[in-house]
């Protein structure tokens, strides 16, 4: 669908109404993360012990976190020694300035892109654009999200929310050729567009999935091989890491590795898993001659400091809690209005964005703990969503009528008279809640649903019979 509303957090309330309704989203994307998840649990077999391998996960990523500062300068003098030039930007404005500075200067031609979240933060295409440069998103779900003038609606497949027709009408109005559905005919003609850029580029930027604290390499893990072209091809590579981003060594990134692939897309490995240690050596033949590592704060200190929050740093964004989260299912990534959409998304981007701006978006949940329980790394997702519920509230009254009804069910529920003759008064009166048959509707709650059939007697009548039957 093409929404007209702008794609932001405080329009939460708007962009799920939008949603909810159409009927072709939710299959695309309840197809697409089904498909997921039923990948990932086929390959995630493959480990009697994958428990404890989340385990050393969160264990590991632990460590690095409450370690910051030293794998950050070990990172910083190893990435330095092996010839990399290391940035380190404060905010998404400091960022995209030092990205966009170092693209003009080199950058004549066009700036190809592999896929990055921590660019999609930092606005950088539009920072780019603004700047007079010509950028090109190379991996082929940003490559349709970019024709379609939309952000990504998932952290690892950006176009999930279009089914195949979309996608082919979307390439015969934006690149003038005949309209096919057949995804690998659409995928030939998006390799042959992009090989022809590939060829002209002076610069290529990316993100980074790992990256390694012992040898101040980073690691990029992809399925298209267009990282890898736009890493190695331009005479300037930029990467752009988030400081959470940093693993202690080679032997943890095997661990990741696995878990990464297996949680994101079912795969048992990435197609392709590229680690750079600085830019090309005099005696190699290919490569950069430049090598830009820009490291990324934008709130992440924030996070780091708060003892609650540190733990969102773990994430290595491989999207399994999106893809399980019945919210997710509904709405998909462009619902919630973030860059970073889902469970996670809500944890995190009240720190990117700010509390008022992502105000709604931790009460985007049903708190059912489905997130927590995918999460490679163990974050504990849900109760993040609970604790930023508490920090959004705290100090406030709320409504009216909400208060009203829970300082009656506090009244109520400390009386087991009052409470029994509550749950009478309730049997006998829900009948006539019900829309079906005529009955009145509750504000918000019952829009949607229809009121529930009440058991004819409760649990403490049952329980009385039952004892006295026995
Ligand atoms: S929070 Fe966990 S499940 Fe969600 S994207 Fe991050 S690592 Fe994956």
């Amino acid at each position: 669908m093409t929404s007209r509303t702008p794609i932001i957090p405080q329009n939460l309330k708007l962009l799920v109404e939008e949603r909810i309704h159409d009927d072709g989203l939710r299959g695309n994307i309840r197809r697409a993360t089904h498909t997921s998840l039923g990948k990932r649990a086929a390959v995630v077999e493959d480990f009697p012990r994958w428990e404890e391998m989340r385990t050393t996960a969160h264990d590991i990523k632990k460590h690095v976190m409450d370690n910051l500062a030293h794998y950050l300068e070990l990172f910083e003098r190893q990435a330095t020694e092996a010839g990399a030039q290391v940035h380190f930007a404060r905010d998404a404005k400091e960022a995209s300035s030092i990205v966009c500075g170092l693209a003009r200067e080199h950058g004549e031609r066009v700036i190809v892109k592999s896929k990055s979240m921590a660019t999609e933060e930092i606005h950088l295409n539009p920072a780019l654009q603004q700047s007079g440069l010509r950028v090109l998103e190379t991996d082929l779900g940003e490559y349709i999200v970019q024709l379609a003038e939309e952000p990504p609606s998932h952290i690892t497949a950006p176009a999930l929310h279009k089914s195949r027709g979309e996608i082919g009408r979307l390439f015969s109005e934006q690149l003038g050729i005949p309209y096919t559905d057949d995804p690998e005919e659409l995928t030939a003609i998006a390799r042959r567009v992009l090989r022809e850029e590939f060829l002209q580029a002076d610069v290529g930027i990316s993100g980074v999935n790992f990256g390694l604290a012992e040898s101040g390499t980073i690691c990029i893990v992809e399925n298209e091989g267009n990282a890898r072209l736009s890493t190695t091809l331009p005479k300037v590579h930029i990467a752009v890491m988030g400081i959470e981003k940093l693993l202690p060594d080679a032997e943890s990134l095997g661990l990741f590795l696995n878990m990464l692939g297996r949680s994101a897309t079912g795969q048992r490995i990435t197609c392709y898993t590229s680690l750079i240690t600085g830019p090309k050596r005099s005696t190699e033949p290919d490569g950069p001659e430049q090598l830009h590592i820009v490291l990324l704060d934008n709130g992440r200190s924030t996070m780091h400091a708060d003892p609650k929050l540190r733990e969102a740093l773990y994430c290595i964004r491989c999207g399994a809690c999106m893809n399980i989260c019945p919210v997710y299912q509904k709405v998909g990534g462009h619902g919630y209005g973030s860059v970073y959409s889902g469970p996670i998304g809500s944890v995190v981007t009240p720190v990117f964005m700010g509390e008022q701006a992502a105000h709604d978006l931790p009460f985007a949940s049903s708190l059912c703990g489905a997130c927590a329980d995918i999460c490679p790394v163990r974050i504990d997702i849900h109760h993040h969503l609970l604790d930023w519920r508490h920090r959004m509230v705290e100090g406030q009254d709320g409504p009216l009528l909400e208060r009203i009804a829970m300082r009656l069910f506090t009244f109520t529920a400390l009386s087991a008279l009052r409470f029994d003759l509550a749950g009478r008064l309730a049997r006998l009166f829900a009948p006539f809640l019900k829309h079906s048959a005529g009955g009145m509707r509750l504000p918000v709650w019952s829009e949607t649903r229809e009121f529930p059939n009440l058991p004819e007697k409760s649990f403490k009548q049952l329980w009385k019979e039952d004892r006295e039957r026995s």
